[in-house]
């Protein structure tokens, strides 16, 4: 089964600006995927009409084999969504950003009291579930975006540029955590600007150019032939 199917997307902006222009491509159950592209690509576009923050002008788009029109609320179930900008409530102590969004989801209460635990504890933040979420780090807060992200237990982890702005040495621990999401059988799909991050990270690879996928490789053999 494909985490993610897309055919034939097609996205014009309501001041006539098209931004995709006809994408197909497919991602595979457990993968680690990486989107690249220059700024202006249509990156975010792509992510935020798998995630129904932007409608689509045409093509089809499912995930996990529900169709995002039709099954909607199945595909969004089987989605979290990392956004580039720390958008949570600031004021809300740690735990209670995570288990909010659970909220959202209908989680009966119990479970997702569990579920905000596990996915704290996952980013290595359960420590930190009392404080005031304002006074987390830079670093800390990008985690807790991860952890939001996880609490309803998405098939897909969607992350776009989840390590923006970090420490190298943050970023690394990071790197570890969302393997480790992975290897428990999350599929994840990260954009990002730090082509490492992408390369040891991610098994396979698309990037988009121009509302355009211009190339679709496994990385391995992408960096054989740069
Ligand atoms: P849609 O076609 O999906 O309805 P709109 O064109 O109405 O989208 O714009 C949605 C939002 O994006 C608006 O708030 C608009 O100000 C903002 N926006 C417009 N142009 C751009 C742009 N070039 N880049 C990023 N955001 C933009
Ligand atoms: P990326 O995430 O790869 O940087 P985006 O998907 O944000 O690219 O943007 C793709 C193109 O669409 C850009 O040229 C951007 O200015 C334009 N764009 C994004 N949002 C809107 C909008 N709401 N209205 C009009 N143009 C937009």
């Amino acid at each position: 089964m494909k985490a993610l199917s897309i055919q034939n997307l097609k996205k014009t902006y309501a001041n006539g600006f098209q931004a995709l222009k006809g994408v197909d491509l497919e991602v595979d159950s457990g993968d680690f995927f990486a989107l690249l592209g220059p700024n202006g690509a249509g990156k975010s576009t792509m992510i935020g009409i798998i995630s129904s923050l932007v409608t689509k002008s045409s093509g089809i788009v499912s995930v996990f084999g529900h169709d995002l029109e039709k099954d909607t609320n199945q595909a969004k179930s089987c989605i979290g969504l990392v956004p580039q900008e720390v958008n949570f409530n600031q004021f809300e102590t740690v735990k209670n950003v995570v288990s909010i969004q659970a909220g959202y989801y209908g989680i009966p209460r119990k479970q997702a009291l569990a579920q905000t635990e596990q996915s704290l504890r996952q980013m290595d933040l359960w420590d930190k579930r009392d404080l005031v979420s304002r006074r987390l780090s830079g670093g800390m807060k990008r985690r807790l975006m991860i952890a939001r992200a996880m609490v309803h237990q998405p098939r897909l982890l969607i992350l776009d540029e989840p390590t923006a702005g970090v420490d190298i040495e943050i970023r690394r621990a990071m790197w570890q955590m969302m393997q480790e999401v992975n290897r428990q059988g999350t599929t994840i799909i990260l954009t990002t600007h730090y082509l490492e991050e992408a390369e040891s990270l991610c098994r396979n690879i698309a990037i988009i150019n121009n509302g355009e996928i211009v190339e679709k490789s496994a990385m391995n053999s992408l960096l054989q032939r740069i």
